[in-house]
Order: C-alpha cells, then sequence, then structure tokens
C-alpha cells in the first residue's frame, strides 16, 4: 500500500520517442521496487498513449497536466476528463501556476477542472502556491485560502479520498530554490488545517498534500522528513530517470522505514 506519492511533471518537453524511452528508464529503476510511493508520470498530451503503452502492467500511474472541465463540444484545443480517461490516465493535474499565470486560468476555472476530473473518476492534483510578492507581503494565507476556496466549492466530501493538493509556491518552481523545511511544515500545517475546517478533521486528515519547487535527489530527504509533507510534485528533476528514482527511493525508503513517518492517514 502506498505511503506517499511522487509525480513527474514533464511540461512541455519531449517527443513521443523521448517519452517512451525516459517512461522505460523510470519503470526499469523503480519497476516493483520502492513500493511504499505511488510513482505518476505526466507527459504532455501527444505521448500519454505511448507512456501508457511504456507502463502498461507496471504500477506506475499516468496523469494528464491539464484538461477542460466541458465533456465535449466545439472547443478547439481542449481536452476533457473522459478523453484522458479513455487515454488511460488515472490523475490529472489541476491549475498548475503555470496554467494560472500564462493562460489565466482563475480559481472558478480551476474549480470547474476538479470538478470534471473527479466526475470523470479522475484522481485531481490540485497545485496551490503564493508568488514571492505575496510571501513577502504576508498573504501566503490569503492566497491559499481563496485557491483551496475556488477549487473546492461545491465539492462533496465522498469523493475527496480521490484529491492530492500541491503546496507549489510559485517562487520556488523552477529557480533552484527550494522552500526550506520550516516554510514546507508552516504552510502544509496551513493547508491541513484549511481542509479540515472545510471536509472535518478526519477527511481532512486524509487528503495527500504533496510539495513541488525545486525539488531534486539532494534536498529530497530534509523535505520527506517534514511533517504533513505526503510526497513531491517533480518538475526538472523528472526529466533524468536516474534524478527522478532517486527522488522516489528517497521517499520510499522514509515511508517505509519502522521509524520513518506514517503517511497523514495512519496517524
Ligand atoms: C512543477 O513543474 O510543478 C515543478 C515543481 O517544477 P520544478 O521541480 O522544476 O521546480
Amino acid at each position: 500500500m502506498p505511503r506517499c506519492t511522487v509525480i513527474a511533471n514533464w511540461k512541455m518537453h519531449g517527443t513521443q520517442t523521448q517519452a517512451r524511452d525516459l517512461a522505460r528508464a523510470v519503470r526499469r529503476l523503480v519497476g516493483n521496487r520502492f513500493r511504499a510511493a505511488e510513482v505518476v508520470l505526466a507527459p504532455p498530451f501527444t505521448s500519454l498513449e505511448t507512456v501508457r503503452r511504456a507502463l502498461a502492467g507496471s504500477r506506475l500511474r499516468l496523469a494528464a497536466q491539464n484538461l477542460y472541465w466541458q465533456p465535449h463540444g466545439a472547443f478547439t484545443g481542449e481536452v476533457s476528463a473522459d478523453m484522458l480517461r479513455d487515454a488511460g490516465c488515472s490523475h490529472v493535474i489541476v491549475g498548475h501556476s503555470e496554467r494560472r499565470r500564462l493562460f489565466g486560468e482563475t480559481n472558478r476555472d480551476v474549480g470547474r477542472k476538479l470538478g470534471a476530473a473527479l466526475e470523470a473518476s479522475l484522481k485531481p492534483i490540485l497545485c496551490v502556491g503564493e508568488t514571492l510578492e505575496e510571501r513577502r507581503r504576508g498573504d501566503t494565507h490569503r492566497t491559499l485560502s481563496a485557491q483551496l476556496t475556488g477549487a473546492l466549492k461545491g465539492v462533496p466530501k465522498s469523493v475527496i479520498e480521490s484529491l492530492t493538493v500541491a503546496y507549489e509556491p510559485v517562487w520556488a518552481i523552477g529557480t533552484g530554490r527550494h522552500a526550506t523545511p520550516a516554510q514546507v511544515a508552516e504552510t502544509h500545517g496551513w493547508i491541513r488545517r484549511a481542509l479540515a475546517r472545510r471536509f472535518g478533521t478526519a477527511s481532512g486528515r486524509a487528503i495527500p498534500i504533496v510539495y513541488g519547487g525545486s525539488v531534486n535527489p539532494d534536498n529530497a530527504a530534509e523535505l520527506a522528513r517534514v511533517t504533513e509533507v505526503d510526497g513531491v510534485l517533480v518538475g526538472g528533476a523528472s526529466l533524468d530517470h536516474q534524478s527522478f528514482a532517486a527522488i522516489v527511493k528517497v521517499f520510499s525508503t522514509e515511508f517505509s522505514t519502522a521509524t520513518g513517518k506514517t503517511r497523514t492517514t495512519d496517524k
């Protein structure tokens, strides 16, 4: 039974051939080992089928990086939740800061996407996080609150076991500067309490909260040890199979050793 989650976000990188080779390499290194970690790969749309085939029969899971909330229709360039299910996805990333910042996604949009994902039995990975300016102004909690409220409005308690929240401070994404363990502990704790207020203590505690932002094999261990960190979302370092597998190993080890941490649900 996986106790933590390690997600690879390949963003807009790679041809189908490169995606196939990377997925095969990750499968070779991770395969049936490191079983305390659920491992999820999110390639670009064009490589979903290729990666699905590369992962077939393994315990590695497939995610999309985005979706549209309508089921079908005249929405040129968009992809629905049912289409992603059909393509073999079990998970979908929703509300990544690059989509919010570069493509103008609002909290309302993110909420609709999250609802569509849940409706289609896809597991949403909801990304939230503040900008550097917001953190400096002392507005981190205000930003996170708006993002969580917008996304989770109308979401019934009965489906939240499918949900993962990814805390990704915008200033840490792709910058080589990860949040400190103290910052991650404080913010994950705050998110945990917000989820408990929204869904009740037991349900709120059961939702995994993963950290994302310049995670690499060198900083994975200190992040894995932080209370309330239930895994990681990895961008840049996931494009190298050895780096990604090293991160999976760190998390799996931390979560499976007798003295290591237990997942939120076990607390
Ligand atoms: C991300 O893509 O969500 C991310 C965290 O990227 P990076 O690991 O490169 O900072």
